[in-house]
């Protein structure tokens, strides 16, 4: 795989010194997860994102020094886009991507502030996403002491993920030209990477019908529920587990009066598939819906939010590089397919090799049970720094 830095060489590179110093500064790790969960960033509170972003901004220039070139660009009602290219060793550029945005409303703080016990930190974004971009600060500081070189890096942290990227998604993909590789800091699982997500659409149908007393003229009116009903038993039987699809209608909702016959319903469906050709059969069998009466009317909204993101070849070079990193620093690494999708969804299916899932390992994200195991995820922060490390190599062959 093109620029990828090979498993071997790389793996041979001692550095345990850098997990050590890493392990011994836990306490300042620690301590800066608290410092920017603290910070709300709730998806939907512009003024709590950009307090957030100026806060990120000031950090990494401290941290990764002036950029050669930053660009935030505004995200409307929705966070804006950082993207900063900081100088480094070699020509392989490596893309480090992070959302800053949380699940969690503004004052969630009051009921639920930062804590630790027992080697478990908790707090609204804690898990997804907030230890993460800690950790990649953290990676280029344990780097930067032990006097190890780090390639050129373009970090893009983006404020709306959680609302589905829709804002930042074309400032992403722009900023995935020319990088020889991208690590996505979103939380693992069972401190396992996500190396295959799921593709997922929403979306909505709506039916009118002919509304009409029930008693005194049932042949005058046309049900919308009832055509909305053969509807769903349609769209549940595109569910084909086996080959990775899942379809659910989530809510559903019509009509007026028990005495009146619909005049409207609708139905609000999640689909998920791992195979692309799967989203193909899924459009065209919502295309092909069509209404049983003609005085009925069928309209579908929504669409597909992220496309799936298979185990491409890029993904698995990156992975047989992190194994080899993570076996020199003794830890054990496992990957899994998840049905969530991420921004890596994004940048997969633009061909970029990439890492998701690096970041923070624990549990809980998007529920109140958000936690992070804290030495687990220090050490992580080794393996965070050692595949920085090894794009500022030198490539074979050169
Ligand atoms: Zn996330």
């Amino acid at each position: 795989m093109s620029g990828i830095p090979s498993p071997a060489v790389a793996g041979s590179v001692d550095l345990s010194a850098v997990r050590r110093w890493l392990v011994d500064r836990r306490a300042d790790l620690l301590a800066e997860i608290a410092e920017y969960v603290s910070i709300e960033t709730p998806s939907n509170s512009k003024p709590h994102l950009d307090q957030g972003l100026d806060w990120l901004t000031g950090r990494l220039t401290a941290v990764l020094g002036p950029p050669a070139a930053s660009e935030r660009f505004a995200g409307g009602e929705h966070g804006d886009t950082l993207v900063a290219d900081f100088p480094g060793t070699g020509t392989r550029r490596l893309l480090v991507l992070c959302h800053y945005d949380t699940v969690w409303d503004a004052g969630t703080l009051d009921d639920w502030p930062f804590a630790v016990t027992d080697g478990i930190a908790r707090g609204p974004g804690v898990f997804d996403m907030k230890t993460g971009l800690v950790q990649a600060l953290w990676a280029v500081r344990a780097l930067d002491a032990a006097g190890l070189p780090r390639p050129p890096m373009r970090i893009v942290l983006n404020g709306d993920e959680e609302l589905g990227s829709v804002s930042s998604r074309p400032f992403l993909e722009a900023a995935s030209a020319g990088v020889t590789a991208a690590l996505v800091l979103e939380p693992g699982v069972d401190g396992a990477l996500k190396t295959a997500r799921k593709g997922i659409g929403f979306f909505r149908v709506d039916v009118t019908g002919v509304e009409a007393h029930a008693g005194l003229d049932p042949e005058k009116g046309v049900s919308a529920i009832d055509e909305l009903a053969r509807i769903v038993l349609a769209l549940r039987a595109l569910q084909d587990l086996g080959r990775g699809t899942s379809v659910n209608v989530g809510t559903i909702a019509g009509g007026t009066r028990n005495n009146v016959i619909a005049g409207h319903a609708h139905a609000t469906i999640d689909v998920r598939v791992t195979d692309p050709a799967e989203a193909d059969r899924v459009d065209a069998a919502l295309a092909a819906l069509t209404p049983t009466d003609r005085r009925l009317g069928i309209t579908v909204g929504g669409g597909w939010n992220r496309p799936p993101m298979p185990r491409t070849p890029g993904i698995a070079a990156m992975v047989e590089l992190a194994r080899a990193l993570a076996g020199g620093l003794g830890e054990e690494l496992g990957e899994r397919a998840v049905g969530g999708g991420s921004d890596a969804n994004f940048l997969a299916a633009l061909g970029v090799p990439l890492l998701d899932g690096l970041g923070a390992v624990g549990a809980g994200a998007h529920a109140r049970d958000e936690h992070v195991d804290i030495d687990a995820t220090v050490a992580r922060t080794a393996l965070v720094a050692a595949l920085i490390h090894a794009f500022a190599l030198p490539e074979e062959g050169s």
